[in-house]
């Protein structure tokens, strides 16, 4: 509970009756749910917001909250990190001029332990070696100070975009054509009806087609990090695939290997 008064005392220097009480979230008090969003919420993109201006991290946060994204805030580099490490975000939109770390050294530190979402960076008109130096330490893309809401949302949609899968090519293998952008799947030209999951492996197997690929694997790219490895869920997942793709068919695509994996 200490972090939700410690917020608020964070907050008590905003006027009273100000809106950003009123559209306080448990979730962008960085608050804890196990998990980090609560259960039975929609799944969404978590943005960290890096910035010691209050004023404008709160005007950011309560934006963005509002066009649905989940949002935590850091007040400075170290608490950036230390947020980072603990949880999962799509994107980071981040302040360069930044007490205890600067921004520079927090985007340098991020890719160093693999940070893979986007990261865009907050900068000073008069900054140009800095965002050239932020480019080059890993950041994505960069906002110049003062800019619109609007342009701010346009860019985290562009990078998450270049990160996430919706463009991920069509794949056409053995006679399946798999188009991740609609999740159809199609046999012989015959529309194949897979639940978002069983597309998924397929997938997975035809952008790894001709290799057997371990179900440790497919755990970790296809379900969250809470799957338990020891239960039969891939196996139940891959027997319904296999069935609704091979029915009717003679050649049965997706093969076990013993002791190795699935192969497509
Ligand atoms: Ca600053």
């Amino acid at each position: 509970m200490w972090r939700l008064s410690h917020r608020f005392s964070l907050r008590s220097s905003e006027p009273a009756g100000s809106v950003g009480l009123a559209v306080f979230t448990f979730a962008s008090a960085g608050l804890d749910y196990g998990g980090g969003i609560p259960r039975g919420a929609a799944p969404k993109m978590r943005v960290l917001v890096v910035e010691d201006e209050e004023p404008i991290a709160n005007a950011i946060e309560r934006g963005l909250i509002k066009i649905g994204y989940a949002v935590d805030v850091a007040y400075d580099g170290a608490e950036a990190l230390e947020k980072a490490t603990v949880n999962n975000y799509d994107v980071v939109c981040l302040d360069l001029n930044l007490p205890r770390l600067d921004g520079i050294e927090v985007c340098r530190r991020l890719r160093e332990d693999r940070f893979a979402g986007g990261i865009i960076m907050l900068t000073a008109r008069s900054s140009i070696k800095e965002r050239i130096e932020g480019l080059d330490k890993g950041a994505d893309d960069y906002l110049v100070k003062p800019f619109a809401f609007s342009e701010l949302a346009a860019r985290i949609r562009a990078v998450t975009r270049r990160e996430g899968g919706l463009r991920e090519p069509v794949l056409n293998t053995r006679g399946l054509e798999l188009d991740p952008n609609t999740n159809r799947a199609k046999r012989d030209g015959e529309d194949i009806h897979l639940t978002p999951k069983e597309f998924a492996l397929v997938y997975y197997l035809a952008r790894n087609e001709g290799r057997a690929v371990p179900q440790e694997e497919l755990l970790e790219h296809i379900w969250d990090e809470h799957a338990n490895p020891f239960t039969q869920t891939v196996k139940v997942h891959m027997n319904n695939l296999r069935r609704k793709l091979n029915e009717g068919f003679d050649d049965q695509l997706i093969e076990t290997i013993r002791g190795k994996g699935y192969v497509l």
